[in-house]
C-alpha cells in the first residue's frame, strides 16, 4: 500500500517512547518528561497580546505572502542586524517558514537529485535525514563524539562523497549534544562547502539559550557564508513558541528562492496575525530571552551536579536545554529509567547511530521536578 520511499524512513522511535510513556502513565506513575524538547515555560504575555489584537482585524484572515509579509521579513532582517551584525535584504534574503522543521524537511526537494549525498550530523535532528530520503537522496552520517568536541571531521568525509553531495546540514548550539562551534570550524565549514560546491544549511534554532554569558554567533557572520548557504532559525525556542509555527530562512539569496519555490507549492504560508505576534517577539524587549536563560541555567545546573554526583561523566552544556549524558547501553538504559523511576529521557540512537552510547535529558521541567528525578535515580542500582 505504502510507497517504497516510506520504507526507508527510520522506525519511529518516538512513537515508541510515547507508547511505553503511556503504558506507564496508565499504572498510575507520577511521570517526569524529560524526554521532549518542548519548552514548558509559556511564551511571553506581549506575543500573545499581539497575537490577540491582530487575529480580530479581519485584514489578517486571508491567505499570506508566500515569503511573508514585507513587515515581518523586515522584522528578521532588523533582528539578524542587530543580534548578529548580519546585513539581509529582507526582499531576496529572508523567507518566513512554518517552523524552522518547515525549510529543513523541504529544502533537499529543490537541490538534491536521486542518488546525490547530503552530509548530517549523527547524532542529529532527524528531519535532515528524513528530508534527505524524501528528495530520494543518500545520507552520509558525519559522526560526532566527545573526542572531536561534537563537531563533524569533514576531512574525514569520502571525496567521492564530498563530489556528489549537495547539502552540509550543521547545528550549533547542538541538538542533542549541547555542543557549541568555535568560529574556526565555521570557517572551515565555508572553505570546505566553497571547495567542494556544497550548500551549506545552518540549523541556529538554539542560538539564544545559552548560559554562562555565551553569546553563540550566526553562521552568516562568518566571511564567505552568505554565498555558500543559507540559516534555519525559527522563534520556537527562543520565546517559547513551538506550537506558533513561525521561523525563517536567511542568507544566500538562490537559495532562498529555490526553497521559497518548493513551499509555494507545498503551503499557503504562515497565518498573518501569527506573523505580527512574532514581529513583535523580534522587535521588542528581550529581556524574556534572558529570564527564560536564568531559569534554564539553574536546572542545568541541578541537573548536571545531580548526575556528577550519582558517577556519571557529563560534559556541562553551555547552551540548548539538553544534558547529553553518556550511558552505555542507552536503549536499555532509558528503559530502565522510564519502569524503574517514572523518568522519561530520550535514547542517543533516536537521534541516529552516532547517538549510541548516549541518553539525552531536556531541562523542560521546573528545578523541583528535576531534583525528584536525581532523588529517584539515587534509588536505582546504577
Ligand atoms: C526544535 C528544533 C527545530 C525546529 O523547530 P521549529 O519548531 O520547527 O522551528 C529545528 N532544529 C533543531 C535542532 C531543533 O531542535
Amino acid at each position: 500500500m505504502y510507497a517504497s520511499r516510506m520504507s526507508n524512513l527510520p522506525p519511529y522511535l518516538f512513537a515508541r517512547i510515547d507508547a511505553m510513556k503511556a503504558e506507564q502513565r496508565k499504572k498510575g506513575v507520577d511521570l517526569i518528561d524529560l524526554g521532549v524538547g518542548d519548552p514548558d515555560l509559556a511564551t511571553p504575555q506581549h506575543i500573545v497580546d499581539a497575537l490577540c489584537t491582530a487575529a480580530k482585524d479581519p485584514n489578517n484572515h486571508h491567505y499570506p505572502d508566500y515569503a511573508g509579509m514585507p513587515a515581518y521579513r523586515a522584522a528578521v532582517a532588523g533582528w539578524y542586524k542587530k543580534r548578529f551584525g548580519v546585513r539581509l535584504d529582507s526582499d531576496k534574503e529572508v523567507l518566513a517558514l512554518m517552523g524552522s522543521k518547515d525549510g529543513i524537511a523541504h529544502i533537499a526537494e529543490a537541490f538534491v537529485n536521486p542518488g546525490d549525498y547530503v552530509l548530517a550530523p549523527s547524532p542529529g535532528y532527524p528531519v535532515y535525514r528524513t528530508g534527505t530520503l524524501f528528495a530520494e537522496g543518500n545520507v552520509h552520517d558525519m559522526p560526532l563524539t566527545r573526542e572531536n568536541k561534537f563537531l563533524p571531521d569533514l576531512s574525514a568525509v569520502p571525496k567521492k562523497v564530498a563530489k556528489a553531495a549537495k547539502i552540509l546540514y550543521i547545528n550549533y548550539p547542538n541538538n542533542p549534544t549541547g555542543a557549541i562551534a568555535p568560529a574556526s570550524f565555521y570557517k572551515e565549514v565555508v572553505d570546505y562547502a566553497a571547495d567542494n560546491d556544497i550548500i551549506v544549511v545552518s540549523d541556529n534554532a538554539y542560538s539564544e539559550i545559552a548560559y554562562d554569558g555565551y553569546r553563540a554567533p550566526s553562521f552568516l557572520e562568518t566571511k564567505g557564508a552568505m554565498d555558500v548557504g543559507i540559516e534555519m532559525h525559527s522563534l520556537s525556542k527562543t520565546y517559547n513558541m513551538t506550537g506558533w509555527r513561525v521561523g525563517m530562512a536567511v542568507g544566500n539569496a538562490e537559495i532562498i528562492a529555490g526553497l521559497g519555490r518548493v513551499k509555494t507549492n507545498v503551503d499557503s504560508g504562515v497565518f498573518d496575525a501569527v506573523q505580527h505576534a512574532a514581529i513583535t517577539a523580534l522587535s521588542g524587549s528581550q529581556d524574556c530571552v534572558q529570564d527564560a536563560c536564568n531559569i534554564y541555567q539553574e536546572r542545568r545546573n541541578v541537573l548536571c551536579e545531580g548526575l556528577k554526583d550519582l558517577g556519571f561523566d557529563v560534559p556541562v552544556p553551555k547552551a540548548t536545554f539538553y544534558v547529553w549524558v553518556p550511558a552505555k547501553d542507552c536503549m536499555a538504559f532509558t528503559g530502565r529509567l522510564l519502569t524503574e523511576a517514572g523518568i522519561v529521557s530520550t535514547p542517543g540512537v533516536g537521534f541516529g547511530a552516532g547517538g549510541d552510547g548516549y541518553v539525552r535529558f531536556a531541562i523542560t521541567r521546573p528545578v523541583a521536578r528535576i531534583q525528584e528525578a536525581i532523588e529517584r535515580m539515587r534509588k536505582m542500582k546504577l
